[in-house]
Formats: C-alpha cells, sequence, structure tokens
C-alpha cells in the first residue's frame, strides 16, 4: 500500500489560485511524474509554505495524499534559481520549457530522464549566457524521451542512407526522408544536412557534446523552425503560455 504521507523534490510548472487563500499546482517530480497538488493558504504571509513554491523553482515537499488531490504540507525551496526567474528573457524560456514539458507528459507517470534533463535545463538557464543551447537541446530531448524519437540517422520511410545533398524532413512521420520519399508527407520540406547534423548531436545523452557544435545564427533559426513545426504536429492541442505560442507560431524564417 501506498504510504498516505509522502516527500519528493518538485517544480512548479504553473499555478492557479484555489479557494480564497490556495493555490492548486501542476507539479513534475522524479519519481511521480506531473502531478496536482493543493497549496491550502499559501496567499497568506504567515503561511510556511509562502514563498517555496514558486513556478520555475526546485523545492523539497512534503503532501499528503487526498482522495481528489494530494495536499502539500511543507515545502522548502532547495535551489531557487533566481537569475532564471528575475531576468525577462531567461524567464520567457523557463516558461517555455515547462509548458512544453507540462504537454508532453500525462499525469503521474514517471520519467526521471525527463526529470534531470528538466532540472539541468533550469538550472543551465540560470547560469548559461545564451538560452538558445540549453533551451533546444531541452526541446529535442524531451521529444526523444516522451517517445518520440525523431529518425535522423536514415529515411523515415525506407530506412535507406540519407544523401547530404538532399534530405527532407517530416514533422508528421518524425524523421528525416529521402528525396524519393519526400512525398511520403505533404508537409515535408528541404532541410540542410548540417541541421541534421545538429538535430543528431541534440537527441544524444550528452549536452557538453551538443554545446561543442558550432551553431551560426542562420542555423539556429533553421533548427528553430524544425522544432517548432514537429513540436505543432506533436502537441496539437491548445496551448496556452505566451512563450510557448509565440514560439510555435513565429513566422519561418527564410
Ligand atoms: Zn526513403
Amino acid at each position: 500500500m501506498q504510504d498516505r504521507i509522502y516527500k519528493t523534490e518538485a517544480v512548479v510548472l504553473r499555478r492557479y489560485d484555489f479557494g480564497e487563500a490556495g493555490k492548486q499546482l501542476v507539479i513534475y517530480t522524479p519519481r511521480l511524474g506531473k502531478r496536482s497538488v493543493l497549496a491550502k493558504g499559501v496567499k497568506r504571509t504567515t503561511s510556511r509554505l509562502a514563498g517555496h513554491l514558486e513556478p520555475l523553482a526546485l523545492a523539497s515537499i512534503v503532501a499528503a495524499r487526498g482522495r481528489n488531490l494530494d495536499t502539500v504540507t511543507q515545502a522548502s525551496t532547495v535551489e531557487s534559481f533566481s537569475r532564471l526567474r528575475n531576468d525577462g528573457d531567461r524567464v520567457f524560456h523557463g516558461l517555455m520549457v515547462a509548458e512544453l514539458l507540462d504537454k508532453l507528459t500525462p499525469e503521474q507517470e514517471e520519467n526521471q530522464a525527463l526529470w534531470t534533463v528538466f532540472t539541468e535545463t533550469l538550472r543551465r538557464l540560470d547560469t548559461q549566457q545564451d538560452p538558445w543551447t540549453p533551451t533546444t537541446y531541452f526541446q529535442v530531448r524531451a521529444i526523444a524521451l516522451s517517445g518520440y524519437r525523431p529518425e535522423l540517422e536514415a529515411c523515415v520511410q525506407c530506412e535507406g542512407r540519407l544523401d547530404a545533398r538532399a534530405v527532407y524532413y517530416s514533422p508528421r512521420l518524425g524523421g528525416a526522408l529521402c528525396p524519393e520519399h519526400r512525398l511520403a508527407d505533404a508537409g515535408s520540406f528541404e532541410v540542410s544536412a548540417n541541421a541534421i547534423k545538429v538535430l543528431r548531436a541534440a537527441v544524444g545523452p550528452s549536452y557538453e557534446a551538443f554545446r561543442r557544435v558550432r551553431v551560426p545564427a542562420s542555423l539556429r533559426a533553421e533548427i528553430d523552425r524544425i522544432l517548432r513545426l514537429n513540436l505543432r504536429t506533436l502537441l496539437e492541442v491548445e496551448v496556452s503560455s505566451a512563450a510557448l505560442i509565440d514560439h510555435l507560431t513565429r513566422q519561418p524564417v527564410r
């Protein structure tokens, strides 16, 4: 039988008002996956929970299982990621990462690898100067770790070798296409061999290996476009965060 009380690390992905002084939180955890919990009275300044359940911060919480929702009884900040949460551009990227995780994951499904890359991404956004590299790595890894690893080594249709001179990408089929099979998806489009190389590095387990790949601005724009189209196809859901909407709807760069 499950214990009624449990302790876990958690990051608040989003939260909304609940009752007069409480909040309902959607949290992500290493062992319990995504979960909805209640934080009663958290808006009162006297609450011991106040300040420890901020979005994009890493907290340690104790919660009691309830019939519908669990209730947080204790919370303490483990890592506040204060630079990330106080800088507009970093916040924007952090919220996009959190919403993407939220959209890609079902409730209560453990995915420790996803937890690890998520918290590492928050740490990187907090400490590193350039948000593009950690955010891009997260997007590709999160897609792969959610079961949609893109095929980047061979044609997703015929498994034939890719010819660097003409490579296409299909968001719907989730991978590269050879010229012969580009019409397997009417939504496929041509991509550069360099973009495929960058995506291959991003899908791997080493962030440092990805970080070492040089990605000039024009190639960044191409990668952004591929990921945007891929995510739009994958999610096909209403997207609410301004950050993610902006990311998904920005005009393709040519
Ligand atoms: Zn093919």
